[in-house]
């Protein structure tokens, strides 16, 4: 079962979170390989989407926000988007894009940075969302301080979050075709006095990489391989990395309220995207074929509107809302 580990470091100024999907992220594998369209992902992409699934859940746990976190890759190389949607309730969805062939060894920026002009967006969409407001998104290039192309999407991600929340964050990823796993662990920053001591030696300590707890669990946490995040559970994880630390843990998330696939396309979404069309492109599409037919990448499912259908779209658009949301 996919399940959320989070834990504290007792009497630290650090918080971790251990995440294992595997039916979950099985069921976005299996789903995309019964597309008769495209057909199962190569096994680099398999690779970056699951960790990018891992990452998204890693970082929707380890917020306090109502809505969807949406983590997107947009690439400049064979593939050109690669995005994973997590809800509030963790409900997951992911799917890539990818013109052309791959290779079994191709390398991140291979995939997504050829002329390191990749980016990457982190966006967080709020439940009820009123009418003009607009999302957060914060955007990364995919490469580091010296422009060099990075090859890990954890860096990606590590060098996003201390540009972004000024937070020493310590990531690893890893994913094949049965799991997609990652351990997060975040310095907390200093409550309190310790913000307040001002000119002290002991507030420099709140400054990015200064923390010796930090730096020591951070050490021990990237001594985590990829072979044993995919196949240990999270107690052996845990217990191998951490267990001279005082580790304060709470009740995993799994079942019904940890990481599951779902997926939020309904017809009434394509219907509004019919709308969005126009008449005149939606009688012309019918003209050369019987149906228009619109497929969700993300889950595969098939919504066909004949000529009638299509009539009645456009016959009662008062009883739509308005929305410009576009079916993914
Ligand atoms: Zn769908």
């Amino acid at each position: 079962m996919s399940e959320i580990h989070k834990f504290l470091f007792d009497g630290l100024p650090v918080r971790g979170v251990l995440v294992r999907l595997t039916d979950a992220w099985r069921e976005i594998m299996s789903r995309r390989a019964a597309n008769t369209t495209h057909g199962a992902y190569p096994l680099p992409l398999q690779e970056l989407l699951g960790e990018m699934t891992a990452a998204a859940v890693l970082m929707q746990s380890n917020i306090k926000f109502d809505g969807a976190l949406v983590l997107q890759i947009f690439g400049d190389g064979p593939v050109k988007l690669a995005v994973v949607e997590v809800q509030p309730d963790f409900g997951l969805r992911a799917t890539a894009t990818l013109n052309g062939a791959l290779n079994d060894t191709a390398s991140l920026s291979q995939m997504v940075n050829v002329g390191n002009e990749g980016r990457c967006a982190i966006t967080l969409d709020p439940q009820n969302r009123q009418p003009g407001q607009q999302p957060y998104q914060g955007v990364v290039p995919l490469f580091g301080d010296r422009h060099e192309k990075l090859e890990k999407f954890s860096d990606v991600l590590q060098h996003y979050m201390l540009q972004s929340e000024q937070l020493d964050t310590t990531l690893v990823l890893a994913a094949d075709d049965q799991v997609a796993a990652g351990l997060l662990i975040q310095r907390l920053p200093m409550q309190g006095a310790g913000n307040l001591a001002g000119s002290t030696p002991r507030a420099n300590e709140d400054d990015i990489g200064l923390n010796e707890d930090y730096n020591r669990i951070a050490l021990l946490a990237s001594s985590l391989k990829r072979d044993e995040l995919l196949t240990l559970d999270a107690d052996t994880i845990l217990h191998r990395l951490f267990w001279d630390e005082k580790l304060l843990r709470f009740e995993p998330l799994s079942g019904f309220s940890g990481p599951h696939f779902s997926c939020t396309c309904s017809r009434e979404r394509v219907t509004r995207m019919l709308l969005n069309l126009g008449a005149e492109e939606a009688h012309s599409i019918l003209q050369e074929r019987p149906d228009i037919e619109v497929g969700c990448d993300f889950c595969g499912q098939q919504y066909r509107f004949d000529a009638v259908d299509v009539a009645q779209v456009f016959r009662q658009p008062d009883q739509l809302p308005p929305g410009s949301e576009a079916v993914h």
